[in-house]
């Protein structure tokens, strides 16, 4: 982990910043891989967390691979230099089209729905298929992030197995594995091994498997006393039941994880500055240069952030509401005791790796925050602050406005 000089970046590379430190994704990353024994391990890196090239390379560079969810971020590995092989297109609810772009590009394909399933094997009878069921473990911390329960939208359904036992006999598909991605932020190791107990007995009975794929919702503290997923458990765990699953299946599969948050969330930094106080009768806010066009994750998941004042880390502490600049509420964070802020000051955003860069908008026409990576104490920037211009480019204009007699008379 590196330390960080907020001020000298904010100063080189200007405000609103998004900052990552490199290190600390190796460090994530090590750790995650060397709790699993077993023959053969996959890490696929799911980059809609934070898609910017040089992450991706970063990974790549520690023998990671990558989970895609978009044709486009197919196109984006590729170009990073991940082989077709290191590559898995997990998407949901997407044409035919994009299905058959994917296998074109050669990578691995993973269908999440029956229709897709016969479509694919009648049209590329001999195409390697992972297929990913829904085994209905309610878990996560929020709605809006669980996608494994009953009424999700992911997957096929684990109790039309038998459907798809006879679609893979009768059309003789090449299953290479099966995948369960129960959600996001699931605490419990006891939720994962329910969750693979019912994955291997589907395995059991599909010949032929390369690999099983667990998926992630790996749960990583945003607070101090959060309840986090026990990786060293998990890794002790799962790799006894996997090993004991491989011998009663007669094979050295591949046990494979697609982490984004768990590699990358607290690895990032959201650095804002302070442009305006304002004390009401109720509270004092803090207004930021950002708003939820740039970090959505507290407003749309009511996540929390730790807030940190790093232009006065020893001044008193005080009450703040911490809120945007976006013509609508914006609330980053309520009743947050930070040191003493003055106008101007730099106000840093912790767990800003993951779903925040990637999720950031236009909205209100402003422009998205540029990105540094550090990595071995030296930083770069890794994406330029968007322009004016660049907001325009895909505007295009029409004449017909321009008439003089446009109105009525
Ligand atoms: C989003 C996603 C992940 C990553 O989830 P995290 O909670 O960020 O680890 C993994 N697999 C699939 C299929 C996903 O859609």
């Amino acid at each position: 982990m590196n330390q960080i000089d907020f001020s000298q970046l904010a100063q080189e590379y200007g405000s609103p910043l998004y900052i990552y430190d490199g290190d600390r994704i190796v460090e994530n990353y090590q750790r995650f891989v060397n709790q699993f024994k077993v023959p053969n391990l996959k890490v696929h890196y799911a980059c809609k967390a934070l898609t910017n090239p040089a992450i991706l390379k970063l990974l790549k560079s520690l023998g990671s691979g990558v989970d895609c969810v978009s044709l486009n971020e197919v196109r984006l590995a590729l170009e990073c230099g991940f082989e077709p092989d290191q590559i898995m297109y997990t998407p949901n609810n997407v044409s035919e089209a994009e299905y058959e772009a994917a296998i074109e590009l050669g990578v691995h394909v993973n269908v999440d729905n029956l229709n897709m399933l016969e479509f694919i094997a009648m049209k590329y009878p001999n195409y390697p298929l992972c297929i990913r069921f829904n085994p209905h473990i309610m878990a996560g911390g929020n709605l809006k992030i669980s996608v494994g329960a009953i009424d999700s939208k992911f997957g096929i359904s684990i109790h039309q197995f038998p459907l798809v036992k006879r679609m893979i006999d009768r059309l003789n598909i090449r299953v290479e594995g099966i995948h369960i991605h129960t959600g996001s932020e699931i605490a419990d190791v006891e939720i994962y091994m329910r969750g693979a107990e019912l994955v291997f007995s589907m395995a059991q009975e599909i010949e032929g498997l390369e690999y099983i794929d667990f998926g992630s919702g790996f749960k990583v503290p945003y607070k101090e006393g959060d309840r986090t997923t026990d990786i060293k458990k998990l890794g002790r765990v799962f790799s006894k039941r996997f090993n004991r699953f491989c011998e009663a299946y007669g094979k050295e599969l591949t046990l494979r994880f697609e982490p984004g948050k768990y590699l990358v969330s607290d690895a990032g930094y959201f650095l804002c500055r302070v442009n305006v106080i304002k004390q009401t009768t109720a509270c004092t806010f803090l207004g930021l240069n950002s708003g939820f066009n740039h970090l959505i994750r507290p407003m749309f998941y009511d996540a929390y952030h730790q807030v940190e004042n790093v232009s006065n880390p020893a001044g008193d502490k005080k009450l703040y509401n911490v809120v945007g600049y976006i013509c609508e509420t914006d609330t980053f964070a309520n009743d947050r005791i930070l040191s003493e802020v003055r106008k101007n000051d730099l106000i840093v955003f912790h767990n800003a790796g993951a779903y925040c860069f990637s999720m950031a908008s236009n909205y209100n026409l402003r422009a998205r925050p540029a990105e540094v990576l550090i990595y071995q104490d030296q930083h770069f920037l890794i994406r330029r602050r968007e322009r004016y211009e660049d907001l325009k480019q895909t505007f295009v204009d029409v004449a017909v406005f321009e008439q003089e007699n446009l109105m009525p008379a």
